[in-house]
């Protein structure tokens, strides 16, 4: 199945991890998580393959693998959707073939982080997203936690530090909530606040033993790149160089880019892709460069074809030192970052 070409053409050892089955969990006529998101996905991993790139099919997540998160009532749940299209929450479906795909989905990033182990990235473009599946339920256009299957595999596979970092717009409250008192799964977030889906406060900073192992960064809307910058230059990356972990895990949303309709922030493609370059280069001085990203939300069909490629570009170029922090306001970041040195100081005393 795999359809493994050249390496990429120029630096970084980086596998796509892509089915165009993706396109087959179709949702109601007006949803923004439609299966035109897979079609743009495509798009953009016939340009990766046509230059070179390395593209995997995933397989189907084993129920073992999504039980590490989910319950078996829930996989009971999704199950019996198969064939069928259920409304499962206000705005969360399933059609006839949305159970096998989101399993693909689930196991695509499990591909992607099978990958990272080897010292290289994996990156899965996948739909439906994940982050906001709850250990017991679908929610919000999520059915499997992707992310999440894909952290708890890692730790299957020997490893005790996973990060996560969740640049979505909305709060992974998903991942959050199943490793909140898990000290091997560091979650560190920046979303919208208040917003959907009303989740994570500066204050929420994971229970007993994972106390200080989650980090939510809830920026006021209208927060752009020299938001998100600072942010990224001042709390995530120095927090991730202090736990020290094997592999970093992407939950890669673009839907706080400024073209989204969902999203009230104002993050440029070129934005996303200097986020990406941070994150890329934490990973080549904490875990050997084991990175692994997972697609999530992303609305505007055109920003997530320029996110996409933009990240795949700044994952394969060679290395290079992170460019400048972007000009403009840091109003919105100072507000928060306050905030979070606030509820962080006793866990992550250099902040
Ligand atoms: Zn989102």
């Amino acid at each position: 199945m795999e359809a493994r070409t050249t390496p990429a053409q120029s630096g970084g050892d980086v596998l796509l991890v892509f089915s165009e089955r993706f396109g087959g969990h179709a949702t109601p006529a007006g949803h923004p998580e439609r299966p035109a998101r897979a079609t743009v996905m495509a798009t953009v991993a016939r340009r990766w393959a046509d230059g070179g790139g390395a593209v995997a099919a995933p397989d189907a997540a084993p129920a073992g693998a999504l039980l590490r998160v989910h319950d078996q009532l829930h996989l009971e749940t999704i199950a019996g959707t198969a064939g069928r299209s259920v409304r499962l929450d206000a705005d969360t479906f399933t059609a006839p073939d949305s159970e096998e795909v989101a399993r693909l989905a689930a196991g695509a990033a499990i591909r992607a982080v099978e990958h990272a182990l080897a010292g290289a990235t994996g990156v899965a473009f996948v739909r439906p997203p994940g982050h906001h599946a709850e250990r017991d339920r679908a929610m919000g256009f999520c059915l499997y936690n992707n992310v999440a299957v894909a952290a708890a595999h890692a730790l299957s596979r020997g490893l005790d530090r996973v990060a996560v970092v969740d640049y979505d717009v909305h709060h992974g409250n998903g991942t959050q909530w199943m490793f909140y008192d898990d000290p091997r799964v560091l979650y560190i977030s920046l979303h919208q606040y208040p917003f959907y889906p009303g989740t994570g406060a500066a204050g929420d900073v994971g229970r007993e033993g994972g106390a200080g192992f989650t980090v939510n960064v809830p920026l006021e809307a209208g927060a752009g790149d020299a938001d998100y910058g600072l942010v990224f230059d001042t709390a995530v990356a120095p927090i991730l160089e202090a736990y020290g972990p094997d592999l970093l895990l992407v939950s890669a949303g673009y839907d706080a880019h400024d073209r989204d309709p969902l999203g009230g922030m104002r993050v440029s493609t070129g934005g996303y892709a200097r986020m990406d370059g941070v994150l890329r280069g934490v990973a080549e001085r904490c875990c050997g460069g084991r990175l692994a990203v997972v697609t999530e939300g992303g609305y505007d069909l055109d920003a997530l074809e320029a996110c996409l490629a933009g990240t795949l570009d700044v994952l394969a170029a060679p290395p290079a030192p992170p460019p400048a922090s972007p000009a403009g306001s840091t109003r919105r970041a100072e507000a928060v970052l306050a905030q979070v040195r606030r509820a962080q100081a006793p866990y992550w005393p250099a902040l």
